[in-house]
Parts: structure tokens; C-alpha cells; sequence
């Protein structure tokens, strides 16, 4: 029986633990508490009849966009065939065969196999077990120490939240664990040695992981992981030859890289991987939301040839290898992945987002270009960021007690448009569903120069 509408408000303030939300302001009725019950394309719609334009397509993952027929279909198929059968000790479903296939066919050269889980978290996890379970099985048991990067995400369990770069995720959790280390964020607007060009902060960073490596010493550091583009950290691309660099100081020291795909796998930035964007050449490839564009929970590691290899190896000494989740290529996942990446290539969703992507940057920077408060326009593919200053020229950033990324935001969903503040800085975050079109990007562009214009206009009378 439906609920009434009062009733299911009481329900969720009592009854429901909502994840990244301020628990007792919730429970008080003082947050919003949006029921989200259909969506069409790019566009969502509330059980108030509210629609709003998902400029963030869901927490970018909604990559083809709401209600896709095709992949409703492959799911309901694949659920009356057959919802469910494990994994392990060599079994599968047809549809988790060929989704491996698949990705392996679009990964980057050098990857051969595909680990399935549900979360890009999991699926991180499974990363630092492969990396330990690889150096253990090369006689180097002390080679165990992961570096990523401050502003970096790459999830919020224990040993993920601990890779993660941002103080939100570790404070009060005890976090970050000890085999855990960070190194400088490749942020270039907010570099703190401004005399600095792109190419020469890029060395800096190199030159602050070679340091770092040293210090801890080589034969103690086992991988590096990070984003191609850094996302939840604020959506900052890295500054040019950033990779190539960073690669020369891990190649140096016998550190495997990890490329964490998750929001860039799967054509968000306008090529299939990041890696193939950026030339990278990662040991091991972190992915999840683009898979299936979160029809259905579905994440995974691609595993290079090198690593293989070596595990081969460990499972000839050590037997099965002891990791899996009971629901590791659920069947379901698996068949709403099949049918989204065929969508992806029909649909031609790379290359729309390749060049809509580069329209809806440049329009969006003309459109705020002079703006006093608009501190940087930045991005690549379908993600991009607006970076608001308290002074330009200084480049002197708010306080954090103003909440002016919030405010923006907020100011974006009156217009009908949905832009996300990114958790640390004042950074409205946008990464439509790759299908975006020309005339939608206008309607983002155009709420967000009157969404940055009433936010001035308020902080200027306050
Ligand atoms: N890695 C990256 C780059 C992410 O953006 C995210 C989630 N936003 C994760 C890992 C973690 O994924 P999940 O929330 O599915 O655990």
C-alpha cells in the first residue's frame, strides 16, 4: 500500500541512515529529503513533479542517461534466466564472460583480466590485496606501502578511505592506516609556488613522489594509485606531462600504478579509458559507475599481463587464491553492463562526450569568463568545474564558514539544475550524462552564469 506523503518523510528522518549526510540536521527535518521516483534522458523527476537536469548524472555514473529501455530489458532477461549463481572455483554466467571480454577489448593495451565486484571501494580493496599478494609471491614481503595523492577519492572503507585524500573521510574514522601515504595533489590553480608554469609544477610533483619514495625507501613502496583527472577532490585535470613524469619516478622504483577509473572509465573524458588519454600505462585499472552506467551495482580491477603473470605464479604455490565477494560478477550487474556498454559504442557516447564536452567548456568559460568571482573554468571530456575566489587576482579563496559552494549549488537546483559542490573548496562540479546535447548544455550554461551572479549579488550586500 503506498505510503502517504507525511508518513514517508517520518519514515526516512526515523528510520533511514542516509550515507554523506549531516545525521542529526536530517533527523531534526532540517536537510532536504528529495524522493527521486523516475528519469528520462538527462533530466530526473521528484515525487513532488519537480524535474531537474542532472548535470552530475546521478554521482557521475548515469553515463547513457535515465530510462533506457535496453537495459531495463537485459536485467528483467537476465533475472527470469537466471538472478543469481556464484563465481567461484571456475563457474560464471554467460553475461559475466562477455562483459570481461568486452572490457578487456576496450582496456587499454597490456590488460588481460577482469576481478568483478559491486563498488569502486571494493574494488580498490581488491587492488591493495593484489599488490601485497604480488610482492609476497616475488619474495619482497616488505614492499607494501601505498602513495596516493592528497584531494585524491578512492573510496571510504578502511584501507580505500585511508587512500583517500580528503580530511572529511578520515577524521574521526582513525584514519589514514600506516601502509597508507600521501603526496602532493597536481592542482595547479591552487599550487602554492605560483611562479610556477604547468610544466614545471608537474616536475615538482614528480620530484615530490621521487622524495618521498626515497625517504621511505624503494623496496618499502609497493604502488602508487590516482585518478587520471582528480574528481571528487575537486575536478582538477593534471597539469601538462604530469603522468609521463610521474611514471619515469615509478618506473625508477619498481612501483606498480594503479589508475583509478572510476568516474573517467568508460568515455567520460572523451576517450574510452583516462589512460589511453593521458598515455598512461597502469599495472592495474580501478572501475565501476560508467560499467553499467549504475543500472546495476557493478565494479572491477582489469589486471595487466605483468600482474597476471605473477599470480599465476602464487596460485601454483599457494592454492586458490583466498579473496571473492559472494555477489563478485552477479549475473544481473553483469547483463546490465553487456547491454550499457553496447549502448556506449551504438549511441556513440565517446565521442559525444569528446566533443560536446569541449562546446560546453568553452561555452561555459566564455559565459563566465569576466566574472570577478570566477576564479578558474576547468576540465576535460564531460567533467568540469567552476572554481569561485573571494579575489581573483590574489587569488584569495572564501571562507569555508560562507558555504559558497553549497549556495551555489543550491542556487543551480532553483533553476532547475543540478550541479554538485564538491566537499573541500568552492567548486561547483559538473558530469553530465555522456549523451548530453548542445541545446541541454545551454541550459546548464545558462543557469549556471545567473546561479554565479545571484550568489555574488548576496555575498556582495552581505
Ligand atoms: N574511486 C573513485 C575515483 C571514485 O570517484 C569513487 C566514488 N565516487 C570511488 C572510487 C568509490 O566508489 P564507490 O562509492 O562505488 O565505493
Amino acid at each position: 500500500m503506498p505510503a502517504r506523503d507525511n508518513e514517508l518523510t517520518a519514515w526516512d528522518r526515523d528510520h533511514f541512515f542516509h550515507p554523506s549526510t549531516h545525521m542529526a540536521a536530517h533527523a531534526r527535518g532540517e536537510t532536504p529529503n528529495r524522493i527521486v521516483t523516475g528519469g528520462e534522458g538527462v533530466y530526473i523527476v521528484d515525487r513532488d513533479g519537480r524535474r531537474s537536469l542532472d548535470a552530475f548524472a546521478g554521482l557521475y555514473c548515469v553515463n547513457v542517461g535515465y530510462g533506457r529501455q535496453e537495459i531495463a530489458d537485459a536485467i528483467a532477461a537476465q533475472a527470469r534466466a537466471l538472478a543469481y549463481y556464484h563465481a567461484y572455483a571456475g563457474h560464471g554466467s554467460e553475461a559475466s564472460i562477455r562483459l570481461a571480454k568486452m572490457i578487456v577489448d576496450r582496456a587499454p593495451a597490456g590488460m588481460s583480466r577482469v576481478f568483478f565486484g559491486l563498488s569502486g571501494s571494493d574494488a580498490n580493496e581488491t587492488n591493495i590485496k593484489l599488490v601485497w599478494y604480488y610482492n609476497n609471491v616475488l619474495g619482497r614481503p616488505q614492499k607494501k606501502k601505498i602513495i596516493s595523492r592528497w584531494r585524491g577519492y578512492h573510496g571510504s572503507g578502511l584501507m580505500t578511505g585511508s587512500l583517500t585524500g580528503l580530511e572529511l573521510f578520515h577524521k574521526a574514522f582513525d584514519l589514514p592506516l600506516s601502509p597508507v601515504l600521501h603526496t602532493e595533489a597536481p592542482y595547479f590553480f591552487r599550487r602554492a609556488d605560483r611562479s610556477l608554469d604547468e610544466a614545471g609544477f608537474a616536475q615538482f610533483c614528480a620530484d615530490q613522489l621521487d622524495a618521498l619514495i626515497q625517504r621511505e625507501g624503494p623496496d618499502t613502496v609497493a604502488a602508487f594509485i590516482g585518478e587520471p583527472v582528480l574528481g571528487t577532490g575537486g575536478i582538477v585535470p593534471p597539469p601538462a606531462g604530469y603522468w609521463e613524469k610521474i611514471q619515469a619516478v615509478l618506473k625508477k622504483h619498481d612501483v606498480l600504478l594503479i589508475a583509478d577509473e572510476v568516474v573517467t572509465g568508460f568515455g567520460r573524458l572523451g576517450s574510452m579509458f583516462g589512460a589511453q588519454h593521458y598515455a598512461m600505462a597502469p599495472d592495474l585499472i580501478t572501475i565501476a559507475k560508467g560499467l553499467t552506467s549504475a543500472y546495476a551495482p557493478l565494479s572491477g580491477v582489469i589486471v595487466s599481463d605483468k600482474v597476471w603473470r605473477v599470480l599465476e605464479q602464487g596460485s601454483d604455490a599457494l592454492g586458490a587464491i583466498g579473496h571473492g565477494w559472494t555477489y563478485s560478477s552477479h549475473p544481473i550487474c553483469a547483463a546490465a553492463g553487456v547491454a550499457n556498454l553496447e549502448l556506449v559504442d551504438q549511441l556513440g557516447l565517446v565521442e559525444n562526450a569528446r566533443s560536446v564536452g569541449a562546446y560546453f567548456r568553452d561555452s561555459l568559460a566564455q559565459a563566465l569568463a569576466d566574472h570577478p568571482l570566477v576564479g578558474e573554468v576547468r576540465g576535460e571530456g564531460l567533467l568540469a568545474a567552476v572554481e569561485l575566489v573571494a579575489d581573483k587576482a590574489d587569488r584569495v579563496f572564501f571562507d569555508p564558514a560562507l558555504k559558497v559552494g553549497p549556495r551555489l549549488s543550491a542556487a543551480m537546483l532553483e533553476r532547475g539544475v543540478i550541479a554538485r559542490a564538491m566537499p573541500h573548496g568552492d567548486i561547483l562540479g559538473f558530469a553530465p550524462p555522456l549523451c548530453l546535447t548542445r541545446a541541454e548544455a545551454d541550459l546548464i550554461i545558462d543557469a549556471t552564469a545567473k546561479a554565479v551572479a545571484s550568489v555574488a549579488a548576496e555575498l556582495k550586500s552581505a
